[in-house]
């Protein structure tokens, strides 16, 4: 038995022949950047949102950078995001030479906590920036109303959770951008590199647009220093493929984690829904107190099984100096416990039900 943590290659089965033809279709034409593709997957990831515009770029981090620019975010500004997530936006931060400031999260969410954000809040505090962490919805409410009273941007982090929602209203559509990441193995996932930024606002639309390409209007007239930040035609044309199945991938997804709660979830902590939340489950992560335990036995039985995230980001080393010394309890204690475990949306049932056996021997050995 052998369970990896994704299965790109049988989800590619499915849909093989459609990719294949759209693909030869493509090399056919001779356009492959900035065409029709790429204009439609916009048009229709926009639709999908209920949002008047997209902007496909080169990647997850790129929209983040690309955002942080389009908001003017800069040298002396101070962007308050999570420790506990995948370092790319806290580096986008650093990249407009911004400084990322961290704030603890919810033990039961892993998301950033609003109580902790209102107390870092300084005069140079310019944006907060949540992640919406394994498809889990971040407390958009709370965030919100603290941005509105400082008058604060908020960049939402959804790499992990297209399709996500809160209190019924898809994510990315709360801050004044929603950033995406089409990197393969995310639940929208093209074959390579892509990502976007959804917005409501025009004018962070129209610098958006200049800014993946170079600052350009066309004509070799550059208005501002951009970016080379551009999706491609055959990467939108596969995701135009993907768009249209997200729904049923994700609802496979929240059936399995259904599952692993109902195996499982008493003798480990599982990531439970709160009303009014729709979970992804880009990630179904655990926490146990021994998780090394856990993930040697399933090691031994053939089932993959990482630790998202092992070190806070206050505390790698990228960020020495940069940031202030600071104790972040929650996150300390979740880099210990937490552990993901395969979830796909072709994950079988008698899969998860071996995973979950795993577990409990494991445990009942312990005891
Ligand atoms: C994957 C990811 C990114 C970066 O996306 P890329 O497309 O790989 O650049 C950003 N934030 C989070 C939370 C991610 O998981």
């Amino acid at each position: 038995m052998k369970i990896p943590m994704v299965d790109l290659r049988s989800q590619y089965r499915d849909i093989k022949k459609e990719v294949e033809d759209t693909i030869k279709e493509i090399l056919e034409s001779g356009q492959f950047i900035l065409g029709p593709h790429v204009r439609e997957f916009e048009r229709e990831v926009a639709a999908y949102h209920g949002c008047k515009y997209a902007v496909g770029v080169a990647s997850g981090t790129d929209a983040l950078h690309l955002s942080l620019m389009a908001l003017g975010i800069g040298e002396g500004d101070e962007v308050i995001t999570t420790p506990f997530s995948f370092i790319a936006a806290a580096e986008a931060i650093v990249y407009v030479g911004a400084k990322p400031v961290f704030v603890d999260v919810d033990p039961e969410t892993f998301n950033i906590d609003p109580f902790e954000i209102k107390k870092r809040i300084t005069p140079k505090t310019k944006c907060i920036l949540p992640v919406h962490l394994f498809g889990m919805p971040a407390e958009m409410d709370g965030i919100m109303d603290i941005a509105s009273e400082y008058g604060l941007n908020v960049i939402e982090d959804c790499a992990q959770a297209f399709g996500a929602e809160y209190n019924g209203r898809k994510v990315g559509t709360f801050g004044s951008v929603g950033c995406f990441s089409f990197y393969p193995s995310k639940n929208l996932g093209c074959y390579g590199d892509g990502g976007m930024v959804i917005t409501e606002d025009p004018i962070l639309y129209e610098k958006l647009i200049l800014l993946r390409n170079h600052g350009s209007p066309g004509g070799y007239r550059h208005i501002f220093i951009g970016r080379n930040s551009r999706l491609d035609e055959i990467q939108a044309a596969i995701l135009r493929i993907k768009l249209k199945r997200i729904d049923s991938y994700n609802n496979r997804r929240r059936a399995v984690a259904d599952l692993y709660r109902r195996l499982i979830g008493e003798i480990v902590i599982c990531p439970e829904e709160k009303k009014g939340l729709k979970h992804v489950y880009h990630q179904f992560t655990i926490r146990y107190r021994d998780r090394d335990m856990i993930k040697e036995k399933l090691e031994r039985s053939g089932v993959s099984s990482v630790v998202y995230y092992p070190i806070g980001l206050h505390k790698q080393e990228a960020f020495l100096g940069l940031i202030d010394d600071d104790n972040l309890p929650v996150t300390e204690m979740l880099t210990k416990e937490v552990l993901s475990l395969p979830i796909y949306p072709e994950l079988k049932e008698e899969d998860v039900t071996y995973i979950a056996d795993c577990i409990k021997e494991s445990i009942s050995v312990a005891i």
